[in-house]
């Protein structure tokens, strides 16, 4: 998709901070962290919507997002993780192109859970 932005960090037109690649998903860091070491997988072709994704490449996305948890826990010293995906603009979805977020959590950090949406 020609205005996507992260269609232009998979083709490589703008830099992203890539830290995982597979032949269908990469990989690479938030230019606006909610914590240290935020990361952000994508399937490299453009979808807006989790179930456009076909199931093979649904199962390489979160083949990869189970490969890159404990790295990026690791690489952060972070405690936890909270996964997740904003799936459509009333959730909260601001780029038009699937991606799971990774974001490293720590002891006492204040931060919400995932479930606090739905309280
Ligand atoms: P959403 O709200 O769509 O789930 O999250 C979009 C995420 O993409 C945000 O966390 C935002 O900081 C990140 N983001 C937006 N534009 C860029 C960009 O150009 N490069 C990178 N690395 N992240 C971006």
């Amino acid at each position: 998709m020609s205005d996507c932005i992260f269609c232009a960090i998979a083709s490589g037109d703008i830099p992203g901070r890539i830290v995982h690649e597979t032949e269908h998903t990469l990989a690479f860091l938030d230019v606006n962290p909610l914590a240290p070491g935020h990361t952000l997988v994508i399937p490299k072709d453009h979808y807006a919507r989790l179930d456009e994704v076909p199931a093979d490449l649904s199962e390489e996305l979160f083949g990869a997002v189970s490969d890159l948890v404990p790295r990026v826990e690791d690489a952060v010293d972070a405690d936890a993780t909270n996964v997740g995906i904003n799936n459509g603009p009333a959730a909260g979805q601001e780029v038009d192109h699937v991606h799971v977020h990774i974001v490293p959590r720590f002891e006492g950090d204040g931060g919400a859970p995932i479930h606090a949406v739905a309280g």
